[in-house]
């Protein structure tokens, strides 16, 4: 076991504050451990260390002299208080001025310019009436921050100066004085470093007391840096460590095989996967063929497969479950989907019934004779319908249940689950994969499906423990989707777009028209359907939980808000019933806030052709599927987000006519929303445009987006930037936990992975 006493010493006593007092717990600094890792926002250049005679106005210096006179008044004619002091090198003097909102907010720096005492004093040279002065220059005075002769005063000046997040009372210095007064009383002992010394010395790097001290008290620039990609390497190690355990923990328990039934086998024996194979009426594209059998040796194995299959909207992800499903089906075992939304649930099941025909009406009239049962089962069932459901699942009749978050409760049980589908992942918590999957005896396998693309690194680091495998093309025969950006203020314009929206219906195609409100007067800051807020980063596409996004989702706070109110689908339905080019068109709506049979309801009408053109928040956004449709109109389209936007472009041109997307949108071009859209007028490669979303965005928000939990434990890192370095870790974290699973030799690392694991669930279950 390791000590991390000192670590979890409270600051009040490490700090030896009178009366228990811990003045940094403002920021949420409790113990040393917490203070340590409080790392320095940015370093100030200490600049050229000068003497007073040769400072000139506007360089960045840093002088060290001695304090003349200090001297505090209250303004004249303005509000407020000015500090004035006179230092000087022996020679010439200069002026230091300090503006406070009263005297008493210039206390404390009075009482560290002492008459007679020496400092460092750093800042940008200013005239004021033709004199030179530093107005609030950086000090530090010898005898503060163990500075006792001027030597100490000269390499102190040499240093950068950490600067640190702070808050009002708590200025940056405190915080470093703090810092400087705990270190230095830290050893190696009482610092557990999780990075194992092997590791380290192969990758040259200090140890964490070390990268500590210079994080936190560099001689240089370079210090900083080093201590940095020490820190940094640890947060990827641990995250990957982490991740490796988890792997070697599902995959460490047996599973069920699950081999692929041979259809010529036996007397009379068929399979239900040849069988569909036999009545597509398609080829599966060579990636389909692929990742099929690559999912097809892993379902045969004795280890329960962890796969994420990655692929571009629109390339057939659903038939590669399907295919999956029936192979596990056939074995004898059950599948279960699990979808994000009702909508997609209800979807999944019409597709899976289209494609298997006859093969899913298992032990009814006409119903193939080897057939198996699709199965719904979703929160919003009837009692009877519900009920009939569970049976299936629980008696083994539906060899596919698919379902949403209903599927996780704790009534529903199977006969034998054999596969666990996940659909549109970054909806699904690492927590809420682990509970269905703790519904088999055995470990199921598990298959999780995404359409957003997720750059390399981000996938490292958020499905770090699942294998990846990609569908790349989309099926032939695909005519492709045109983009277009139009300004929401041009009314040619925006008549050109109704009137190519009813070129379209009227040639039999149908359109979506997406808004971001479902309601005027919404005011856009809380879910609009009741959902938790749902988070800004654009991986997470913010859409309908089981209900509808929450516009707050689309908010960019990068983005000045829009001068014109957000486009709701009440408002613009009833304009377009109105508009001239639509004249005569049935509309239909549909919004999160709807009951779950009238949304159902909404898309069938719409895939029929009843209601050709749907009014609808981003519910449309994932999975939907109807080959129809033509063409999208998405309206202020600058407040959606890349990766959105691209799931929702690929609800058109997915049938044999192309597909148009109209971005109407106020935003102007070059700025941050006005690249965005012109990214999606260029291009239609996904790839490219997570890697241009990510460069547009904070890196925060895509991790945090990306799956709960692991913002808070990654400080330093940056995803994208620290590529090479997340690479490394991952294999020096893969070599450590092959060799050692249970990490015996690496106690520390153990603690750090527990650590972070309850941060995560801390995080789940505020999220929850
Ligand atoms: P996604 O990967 O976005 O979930 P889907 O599975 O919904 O894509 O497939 C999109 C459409 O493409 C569906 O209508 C599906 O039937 C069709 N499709 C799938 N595979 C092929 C193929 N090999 N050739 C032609 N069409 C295909
Ligand atoms: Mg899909």
């Amino acid at each position: 076991m390791t000590s991390r006493a000192r670590l979890d010493e409270p600051l009040s006593r490490a700090l030896g504050q009178a009366r228990g007092k811990n003045p940094l717990s403002k920021l949420g600094l409790e113990t040393v451990g917490d203070l340590i890792g409080h790392y320095p926002r940015r370093y100030d250049d200490p600049g050229r260390l000068t003497d007073i005679s040769m400072l000139r106005a506007g360089e960045h210096v840093t002088v060290m002299a001695r304090v003349v006179r200090t001297t505090v008044r209250s303004m004249r004619n303005r509000r407020g208080a000015l500090l004035e002091a006179v230092i000087t090198d022996g020679k010439h003097y200069l002026s230091l001025t300090f503006f406070g909102k009263h005297r008493g907010s210039l206390y404390a720096h009075e009482q560290r310019l002492v008459a007679g005492s020496t400092g460092l004093f750093t800042g940008t040279v200013g005239l004021y009436r033709g004199e030179r002065q530093l107005t609030h220059p950086a000090f530090m005075m010898m005898g503060e921050d163990d500075l006792e002769s001027d030597e100490d005063m000269l390499a102190e000046a040499a240093r950068p100066i950490p600067i640190y997040p702070a808050v009002a009372n708590v200025p940056s210095w405190k915080i470093a004085k703090a810092v400087r007064t705990v270190l230095d009383t830290l050893t190696g002992a009482d610092v557990p470093d999780p990075v194992p010394l092997e590791v380290r010395a192969r990758a040259g790097l200090p140890g964490r007391l070390g990268a500590l001290r210079k994080v936190h008290r560099p001689d240089s620039m370079a210090d900083v840096r080093a201590g940095q990609h020490r820190l940094r390497f640890e947060e990827a190690f641990v995250l990957q460590a982490a991740l490796a355990k988890r792997r070697a923990l599902a995959t460490g328990r047996p599973a069920t095989p699950r081999p692929l039934v041979d259809a010529g086998a036996g007397p009379g024996r068929r399979s239900l996967l040849a069988d569909l194979d036999a009545r597509l009426p398609f080829d599966l594209t060579a990636g389909q063929r692929d990742v099929g059998d690559e999912i097809s040796a892993e379902l045969a194995g004795a280890r329960p497969m962890q796969r994420l299959l990655q692929g571009e909207v629109g390339s057939g992800k659903t038939v590669v479950a399907l295919r999956a499903m029936l192979q596990v089906v056939d074995a004898g075992g059950q599948a279960a989907l699990l979808a994000p939304t009702e909508v997609l649930a209800a979807q999944h099941v019409r597709t899976l019934r289209a494609l298997l025909g006859p093969l899913a009406d298992g032990g009814m009239l006409g119903g193939a004779e080897n057939g198996t049962r699709v199965a719904l089962l979703t929160g919003s069932l009837g009692a009877r319908a519900k009920k009939e459901a569970l049976l299936a699942a629980a008696g083994g009749e539906a060899g596919i249940v698919v379902g949403t978050h209903a599927l996780l409760s704790e009534h529903v049980q199977f006969a034998d689950l054999g596969l666990v589908v996940v659909d549109e992942q970054h909806r699904f918590g690492v927590e809420q994969r682990d509970r269905l999957r703790d519904k088999a005896s055995a470990a199921p396998h598990l298959l999780v499906m995404t359409a957003t693309p997720i750059p390399r690194t981000v996938a490292m680091t958020v499905f770090g423990d699942l294998a990846t495998s990609s569908l790349t093309e989309v099926p032939a025969g695909r005519a492709g989707v045109t983009t277009h950006v139009v300004p929401a203020a041009n009314e040619r314009w925006m008549d050109r777009t109704w009137a190519r929206v009813r070129e379209e219906i009227d040639r039999g195609g149908r359109a979506y028209v997406v808004c971001p409100r479902i309601r005027p007067d919404d005011d856009g800051a809380g879910g609009e359907d009741g959902m938790e807020a749902v988070p800004v980063g654009d991986l997470v596409p913010a859409g309908d939980g089981d209900g509808a996004g929450g516009p707050g989702a689309l908010l960019d706070p990068g983005e000045p808000p829009a001068a014109a109110p957000l486009r709701a689908v009440l408002e613009v339905v009833e304009e377009l019933r109105g508009r001239d080019q639509l004249a005569g068109v049935e509309i239909g709506v549909l919004h999160g806030q709807m009951a779950p049979a009238d949304k159902d309801d909404a898309m069938a009408r719409f895939a029929s052709g009843d209601t050709p053109v749907l009014v609808s928040t981003t519910v449309v956004e994932v999975g939907v599927d109807v080959p129809e449709a033509t063409v999208m109109v998405i309206l202020d389209a600058d407040r959606f987000g890349l990766s959105q936007l691209h799931q929702l472009r690929g609800r058109v041109g997915r049938g044999t006519a192309p597909g148009l997307c109209l971005l109407v949108s106020d935003a102007p071009p070059g700025g941050t929303a006005g690249t965005r859209l012109e990214a999606m007028v260029r291009t239609t490669d996904g790839f490219e445009l997570a890697n241009t979303d990510l460069e547009l965005r904070n890196e925060g928000d895509v991790l945090g987006a990306a799956q709960s939990g692991r913002s808070s434990s990654l400080r330093l890192l940056r995803v994208v930037k620290d590529a090479k370095l997340i690479e490394h870790a991952r294999t020096e974290a893969i070599g450590v936990v092959t060799a050692d699973p249970d990490l015996h030799y690496a106690p520390e690392l153990a603690d750090a992975i527990a650590e972070q694991l309850d941060a995560e669930k801390e995080e789940f279950l505020e999220r929850a």
